[in-house]
């Protein structure tokens, strides 16, 4: 069985995300989303509100399973027999990271390897952050991200 790790801050999930993971979900016969927990990192919602949100989000895939984690993703990857990590690429600044990134994981362990899907042109712009900055702005962003989200982030 095929098994892939989709980490990320997810926060908050957006489209973005779903359509990488849309497309994930038909290469693997399973998918990890792993929220990352970062004590240094100043998140907008703690890794539970940004698991369930996830779990809301994702409740129609059958292979999708959601988890938090607080070390490195490769480890996690290992530890759950999991193959490769997914990530997405937006800009060329997403390049950079990413190829950082990459080439960390590879210097931790070889064994697991990264996959890119290349952002749709529609969702290119979406970032959680930006998602964030809108919506503290009073712009409508229930287009952006999944409707669950939409309810929270108001509330918020
Ligand atoms: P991180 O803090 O680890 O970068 P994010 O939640 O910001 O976590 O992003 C997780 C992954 O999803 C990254 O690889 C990022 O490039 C990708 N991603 C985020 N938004 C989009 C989007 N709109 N389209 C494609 N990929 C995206």
């Amino acid at each position: 069985m095929s098994k892939a790790i989709y980490p990320g801050s997810f926060d908050p999930i957006t489209n973005g995300h779903l359509d990488i993971l849309s497309r994930a979900v038909k290469v693997f016969d399973e998918v990890v989303v792993l929220v990352a927990v970062n004590p240094e990192k100043h998140f907008n919602f703690t890794p539970e509100e940004r698991v369930e949100m996830i779990k809301e989000a994702t409740k129609q895939y059958k292979n999708v399973k959601v988890d938090f984690y607080k070390g490195l993703t490769v480890e996690y990857a290992k530890k759950n027999h999991a193959t490769h990590l997914i990530r997405g690429l937006r800009a060329v600044s997403d390049f950079e990271y990413e190829f950082q990134l990459a080439s960390a994981n590879e210097h931790v362990d070889s064994s697991i390897d990264m996959i890119f899907f290349m952002a749709r042109g529609d969702k290119s712009f979406i970032s959680s952050s930006a998602i964030m900055e809108l919506a503290r702005n009073g712009i409508d962003v229930s287009d952006l991200v999944p409707p669950s989200v939409s309810k929270i982030i108001n509330k918020k």
